[in-house]
């Protein structure tokens, strides 16, 4: 078998609700080794709370989430959400889904070094110099050795969004989610997170990444999920998809009119 079978999440039937508001409706997901997926569709569709379901950061109604081969036990509460069987087992596949963040959501009392190997030194047992040399090593693949001292605050938008993403590489994971990681940069800073976005891809790691980059989307992804009210309204080759949408409501969300 080569890795470009390799199955690393499979997600199916989603089903959640806020209330009486029926946010997802049967979303499903399957990436494979390498695969790069952009999901797209207006405020409120459901991308973040889809892409929250994945690690259980929402609790779905309905579904399940296979990460990597392993099927994540899921059982119901009383109030009709599922959770999980067994707390053990997914915290250790939390551990493979690393997730940036709109917001970066970095310590901000804690430096760019302690913040990226916090969770593989107290959540994963790595030993401390372990970690700390995956840290430098990844710092220095977004762009920001020498960085290590430096407090978030300190730091551009861009930065903290790249020590973001090397937080989540120190994790080692097997697929990466992003949530709109470009979406509260400045416009000047917007690129030096997707060139190092980009870079993640052209190695081969698997990616599903929520966004408003039409641009990221074509020339980076090699799947394109558009998600209308809950609904994968249409799915398929980025570039067929945007350039020819067969569904009306792509091409609206598409001339900016939806
Ligand atoms: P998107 O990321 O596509 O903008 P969201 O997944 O954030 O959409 O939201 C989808 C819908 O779910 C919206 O109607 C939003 O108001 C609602 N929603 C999201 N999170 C919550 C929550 N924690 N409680 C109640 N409603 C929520
Ligand atoms: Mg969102």
């Amino acid at each position: 078998m080569t890795t470009a079978t390799t199955l690393k999440l499979q997600v199916e039937n989603i089903h959640k609700r806020f209330g009486s508001n029926e946010v997802l409706k049967g979303v499903s997901l399957t990436a494979h080794a390498g695969d790069v997926i952009s999901i797209i569709g207006s405020s409120g569709s459901g991308k973040s709370t889809f892409l929250r379901c994945i690690n259980m950061l929402e609790k779905p109604h309905q579904g399940r989430i296979n990460v990597a081969g392993e099927e994540l036990h899921l059982t119901p509460s009383a109030n009709g959400e599922l959770h999980a069987a067994n707390p053990k087992q997914l915290a250790r596949l939390r551990t493979k889904l690393a997730m940036v963040f709109q917001h970066f959501n970095l310590w901000a009392h804690m430096t760019v070094l302690q913040n990226i190997i916090e969770a593989p030194v107290h959540v994963m047992k790595v030993p401390h110099d372990q970690a700390v040399d995956t840290a430098r090593k990844y710092l220095a693949k977004v762009g920001l050795q020498g960085k290590e001292d430096a407090y978030p605050a300190h730091l551009s938008g861009g930065q903290q969004q790249r020590v973001a993403i090397a937080r989540a590489l120190a994790m080692e994971p097997e697929v990466m989610l992003f949530d709109e990681p470009t979406s509260a940069l400045d416009p000047e800073l917007v690129s030096e997170v997707l060139k190092v976005m980009k870079n993640l891809a052209l190695e081969g790691r698997t990616m599903v990444v929520v966004t408003h980059e039409m641009g990221f989307a074509r020339e980076v992804s090699n799947h394109l999920i558009f998600l209308h009210k809950g609904v994968i309204e249409e799915e398929g080759n980025p570039s067929h998809v945007l350039s020819n949408p067969k569904s009306v409501r792509l091409a609206q969300f598409l001339s900016g009119s939806l």
